[in-house]
């Protein structure tokens, strides 16, 4: 399989690529391996992931560089993602062991009933490109240090950094066989999905979920999936516009806009409405596009280049149906590159408002009151995110409670916590990552009834 630069469009390295039947060996290894990893000492395996934290560290401007040449992620938010993963690894290394004990129910002289947790056994994790660590390691470090085996599959635009953090899990100490990467596309997900694994964990677009989700339907087995998201932000009149701008800016651009939490919809109360886009507009036109590979470079090129096609097919429906173009609208010059690009006037009914965009473009809808805002930012078939800026959180929170989305930010956006529960509504998915939710999700429960002689 070959691997393209979309800065350059320069093929940067040709790897093998799975084969149906390679799968099936794959899949072979990770079940023979499972019984003797779930036996090891959860020490050992946090020990394992303790290490692998350390390496990402020592060994982040090569990979920042590695994951930038093949999906053209700014090489300083690159290095941010890796930076990020030791507070991610520190929480799942700080809080596994005390939720896989045994609970004890009930205890009465003659009975006890005590709830175990027990791995799910082989897990499947088909992953998406836009923060592979991230998303990566949502899955597959609760997947090991809970006692299950790792089938891998990281997307075909980020397979290089897939195989170096499968290099790196092994040097920290994770068994070959415990956790192995899987190489290629959709046709080898769809081999990966019709293997016989006890769990299928899959983050990536709503087609390919609603695909994966009806290919696994009748296996009973668990299945997670985190998908897209189309989410909105509402500005009321009361704020700093300037520092809402910035944020909001920076929720919507950073990773080009390719992130699952990007600010893709913005509602602005209309009495502020005309100092909020100047001074968003001038926020953006701050933003370095260029190349991915300099530290100065906000903006790179797109992981797709066919999502260019699709950013303009947004424009123009945008602007047929009667909406304003303040910047961007085009291709950039730098090849691969979209130019960073703001709409106003739209309306809930263009593309650009309906689906997910996945790149550095945003429309911005003026609102009357709060009623029509939750009225618009509900009105999506998506549910990941969503959030409000006003200066009063009792309004707020007002707000945010009848909106329809799994995570709510006050004041923030495009942020995600691994603390707090990982977790998509509608169209955006089904099942959580991160938290106590999110390291449950990888253990069965088993309920021992258990009665003296
Ligand atoms: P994608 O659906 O194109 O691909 C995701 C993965 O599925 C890849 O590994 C791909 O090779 C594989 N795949 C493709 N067809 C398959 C099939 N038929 N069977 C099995 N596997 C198959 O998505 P993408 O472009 O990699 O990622 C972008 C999407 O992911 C966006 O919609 C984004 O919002 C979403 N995403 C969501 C989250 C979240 O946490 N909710 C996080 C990151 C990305």
């Amino acid at each position: 399989m070959k691997i393209v630069n979309p800065a350059t469009e320069q093929v940067i390295a040709d790897v093998p690529e799975d084969t149906a039947a390679s799968v099936v060996q794959k899949f072979a290894r990770a079940r023979a391996a499972q019984p003797a990893w779930a036996a090891t000492a959860i020490d050992v395996r946090l020990h394992a992931i303790r290490r692998f934290r350390d390496l990402l560290a020592a060994n982040k401007d090569a990979l920042a560089l590695v994951l930038t040449r093949e999906m053209g992620k700014p090489v300083k938010q690159a290095g941010n993602e890796i930076a990020a993963m030791s507070g991610r690894l520190d929480f799942f290394l700080s809080s596994t062991a005390n939720l896989l004990r045994d609970e004890v129910a009930f205890k009465d002289a003659g009975l006890e009933e005590r709830i175990a947790y027990e791995p799910w056994g082989v897990v499947a994790n088909i992953s998406a490109w836009n923060y592979p660590y991230f998303v990566g390691s949502n899955v597959f470090v609760p997947a090991l240090l809970t006692g299950s085996t790792v089938l891998y599959k990281p997307s075909e635009l980020a397979t290089m950094t897939g195989l170096a953090i499968a290099d790196l899990l092994h040097e920290a100490g994770v068994p070959a066989d415990a956790f192995i990467a899987v190489v290629g596309g959709g046709t080898v997900g769809t081999a990966l999905s019709r293997q016989p694994v006890d769990a299928l964990f899959f983050t990536g677009s709503h087609a390919t979920g609603q695909k994966i989700a009806e290919a696994t339907a009748s296996r009973f087995i668990k299945t997670q999936f985190e998908l897209g998201g189309k989410d909105p932000i509402y500005v009321c009149g009361d704020v700093d516009v300037a520092i809402a701008a910035e944020g909001l800016a920076d929720g919507a651009f950073y990773n080009s806009g390719q992130s699952c939490c990007s600010v893709e919809r913005i509602y602005v109360e209309r009495t502020i409405a005309a100092p909020f886009v100047d001074a968003f507009v001038k926020t953006v036109g701050g933003f370095v596009v260029g190349d991915p590979e300099s530290p100065a470079t906000y903006i790179g090129p797109l992981a797709r280049p066919q999502q260019i096609t699709v950013l303009e097919a947004q424009v123009k429906d945008a602007l047929a149906k009667g909406a304003r173009l303040l910047c961007g609208g085009r291709a950039g010059e730098r090849r691969g590159t979209f130019e960073p690009t703001v709409l106003t006037d739209v309306t809930n009914d263009m593309l650009v408002m309906r689906e997910e965009s996945f790149g550095p473009i945003i429309g911005i809808c003026l609102v009357d009151d709060d009623e029509q805002a939750i009225r618009q930012m509900n009105d999506t078939d998506y549910g990941l995110t969503a959030g409000v800026y006003a200066k009063d959180y009792a309004r707020a929170g007002r707000i945010l409670r009848r909106v329809n989305a799994g995570s709510v930010y006050w004041n923030c956006c495009d942020r995600v916590s691994p603390r707090l529960p990982w977790t998509g509504r509608k169209h955006s998915g089904m099942g959580s990552t991160l938290s106590a939710a999110g390291i449950r999700a990888f253990v069965q429960p088993k309920a021992w009834h258990l009665r003296s002689p």
